[in-house]
This record gives C-alpha cells, sequence and structure tokens, in this order.
C-alpha cells in the first residue's frame, strides 16, 4: 500500500545562497576544524592551536560574538580575525512571549528559511526546544511541522546557534554549571533529529563540552519518533536522554498518527529502546503520548500501554501531552475527565505518567505553528509584528 507522505529522509539539496559576508562562519565547528580554518589562513600550528582554544572559550563560555570583545587575543589579532571570520547567530524573525512566560523564537537561516525553537521556563529551571531539520520527512498527523515538506537539514551551527541565542536572550553568558534558566534541551523542535544525525551529535557535543557551554547529557533529551535503526547509535555516540513519540498502542492506530510505524513497528521500537544503551532506573526512557479525544485515550489503551511497557522491562515514564489543535487539525483534544483517568490507570499499573500542563497556547508554541502563521503574513506584517514585540520585551 502506498504511504501518504514522505517516509524516507530525502533531503533535498539546496546550494546555499552565496551571502556578500564572505567571512566564515566558525560557530559549530569543532575545536580541530577551528584550528584548521586558522591554519589555512595562515597562522602557524602553534599559533592555530592557542588561537582555536581562545576562540572556543570566548565563544562558548562567554558568549562573544565579536572578537574586539576578546581581551585575550591581542588586538591586532583581533581585526585580523574579523576580516576573516565570524561568529553567527540564527536571524530572528519574530520573537514572541506568552503569558505564562513560555518564549517562541521564529528563525531564518542564512539561506532563508525559517524554523523555530521555544523556550519553557519553570520555577528554578527551563528547557530549551530546539529543532534539527526546517520541515520534516515524516507527517505525524498530529505535528503541525508534519504538513510541511522537508527543506533541510540545519547544521552543526544553525543547531547550536539555537542554544546560543536563548542563552543571549536569557542574559546567561558566562557560563555558569549552576544556577542557570537555561537548563534542560530537548531535540524536540522541527524535525527528526535521528535523520540528521552527525550535525545533531556534532552540536551536542559541543553543548555537552566542559570548557564551553558545558551542559550534562543528563539534562538533554533527544525525542525520535521511533527511527529504530540509528537508536543504539545515538545512545553509543551521543548518549544523551532518549524520548520516544509513542502516541498509540495499536498498529492501526500507530500507523496513522505515526505513519513511520508502518516502517518499524511498535515491538520493534520498543525492543529499540530495551537496547538503549545507559537507559535504567535512574535514566529513564521517557514516552511522549498527545491525548487525541476518540483516537487513542480509551481505557484499553491505557492497560495496553502498561502491558507493553512492562513485556519489555523499560524503565520508562509516560508524558501525557493534550492535544495542542491548530485550524484544520484533524483531531481534538481529549476531556480533561479522559486525561486524568488515562494518567489513573497508568500510575495504578506503577508506571509514572504526569499529565503535561499545555504552554503557550497563547503563541502557538506547539511544534511548526508559528512558521506556517509566518508564511501567511507579509514582509511588512512580519517587520511591524517583530518591532512591536522586541518594544514589549523592553
Ligand atoms: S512530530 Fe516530529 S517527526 Fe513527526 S512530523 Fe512533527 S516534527 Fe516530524
Amino acid at each position: 500500500m502506498a504511504i501518504p507522505g514522505h517516509i524516507d529522509p530525502v533531503p533535498v539539496p539546496r546550494p546555499q545562497v552565496a551571502s556578500d559576508d564572505a567571512r566564515v562562519d566558525i560557530l559549530g565547528l569543532s575545536r580541530e576544524a577551528i584550528r584548521d580554518a586558522l591554519l589555512e589562513a595562515g597562522l602557524d600550528e602553534r599559533q592555530a592551536k592557542l588561537r582555536a582554544k581562545q576562540l572556543w572559550h570566548q565563544m562558548y563560555n562567554r558568549g562573544a560574538t565579536d572578537f574586539d570583545a576578546m581581551s585575550d587575543i591581542a588586538k591586532p589579532q583581533r581585526a585580523w580575525l574579523a576580516e576573516r571570520f565570524k561568529v553567527g547567530r540564527p536571524n530572528t524573525v519574530v520573537q514572541q512571549v506568552s503569558t505564562d512566560g513560555t518564549r517562541k523564537w521564529l528563525l531564518k537561516t542564512d539561506d532563508g528559511h525559517d524554523f523555530e525553537m521555544v523556550f519553557i521556563p519553570d520555577a528554578d529551571r527551563g528547557t530549551l526546544c530546539v529543532s534539527s531539520q526546517v520541515g520534516c520527512t515524516l507527517n505525524c498527523r498530529f505535528c503541525h511541522t508534519g504538513t510541511m515538506r522537508l527543506v533541510r537539514n540545519l547544521t552543526p551551527g544553525e543547531i547550536v546557534g539555537q542554544v546560543m541565542l536563548a542563552r543571549d536572550a536569557l542574559g546567561e553568558w558566562p557560563s555558569q554549571p549552576e544556577g542557570r534558566m537555561l537548563s534542560n534541551i530537548v531535540m524536540m523542535g522541527m524535525g527528526e533529529p535521528l535523520y540528521n544525525f552527525d550535525n545533531v551529535r556534532d552540536a551536542l557535543k559541543i553543548v555537552m563540552d566542559g570548557d564551553g557551554i558545558g551542559l550534562s547529557r543528563r539534562r538533554i533529551t533527544l525525542s525520535t519518533s521511533g527511527v529504530v535503526p540509528m537508536m543504539e547509535k545515538a545512545g553509543a555516540e551521543i548518549g544523551v536522554n532518549l524520548a520516544v513519540s509513542l502516541h498509540a498502542v495499536t498498529k492501526e492506530v500507530r500507523d496513522e498518527i505515526v505513519p513511520l510505524n508502518r516502517k518499524y513497528g511498535i515491538e520493534e521500537l520498543l525492543q529499540a529502546c530495551a537496547d538503549y544503551p545507559g537507559a535504567n532506573n535512574a535514566r529513564r526512557i521517557t514516552f511522549e503520548y498527545v491525548m487525541l479525544k476518540d483516537k487513542n485515550d480509551s481505557d484499553e489503551d491505557a492497560r495496553e500501554l502498561v502491558r507493553l511497557i512492562k513485556k519489555y522491562k523499560l524503565p520508562a515514564k509516560v508524558n501525557l501531552i493534550p492535544f495542542n489543535p491548530w485550524p484544520g487539525a484533524p483531531y481534538e483534544c481529549s476531556s480533561d475527565e479522559r486525561v486524568n483517568r488515562f494518567s489513573d490507570i497508568v500510575f495504578e499499573g506503577g508506571i509514572s505518567a504526569p499529565i503535561r500542563r499545555p504552554r503557550g497556547r497563547d503563541i502557538m508554541a506547539a511544534c511548526g505553528q508559528l512558521k506556517s502563521a509566518a508564511e501567511k503574513k507579509s514582509r511588512a506584517e512580519l517587520d511591524k509584528l517583530a518591532e512591536e514585540k522586541l518594544a514589549a520585551l523592553g
């Protein structure tokens, strides 16, 4: 049977639009790649190594984007660097702040593609939801991003750039090991991170690097819709927490909601979770479960969820997510009573199943909504909106 949508990763190769700025953006390069770029620009081996170390510290510990502010580098060297290199950030199209404190950014790559990131603050911590692709190949039916074609993978610089931009906005430089608002990262924005594996891995290695941003792997979660063949590699090479967009417990319903299920079925997926390196009771696998009225929210579904998790002996918790509909969405959200009942059954089965409070509804914080809304606005409307929002932010 033909499967609707694009199931396999088919990144559309698009040449980067040449910018007038010929300088090399070093954000997102590994230390070795920065050193190589400096060597190529004419520094000798010893100088290149030292400069790469200084630049790394300045970029990722101090948050510097201006070479002139890098006081540990001699002045003539700063000018030399500024002529040849830059430290970029994604371009901000719109920044919105919800009444509940959730912040959402519509960002643009240098070659003109929009993508999103969201920051969700809590009392003593905050989580940044980071995108890995522009659009997505997987047409999950409850997800607005799933209605958009994949344009391209984000580069390591564009992925780590989201973290940098959020910390700029939160005023969280220099890096502190504790007590910061941006305390957690979830790779749960636009795109399927395991279909952009190398770039996500390289970006997260920078985020975890102790000489820079220094976020512990325990505070980072990678969310997949179930790209089974890549899961073990993700555990071995990245080693962060795993979240799985499960959303249904029968083949029929999951085939509809998460079409990737037709390729990698539920049992295969749960076996891959059981084999995920490093998962244990202290580092449980999170199963995301969006609550859709009369679709996946019955008592039987809840009992089957418990049975499956127990069958595979998974150290697991379940996040129940009330569906955040958009205009024309094919589903409705389950009632509060239904969500509570579902949660109770899973809890009674011995598995934690908290209900996630919807955040940022007034700013369309669900994945893909801002990009889609922006595409319906004219350039002038967008500029005006951006000005208003920034003015409101002070
Ligand atoms: S839920 Fe994730 S994987 Fe599925 S369509 Fe949306 S962005 Fe893609």
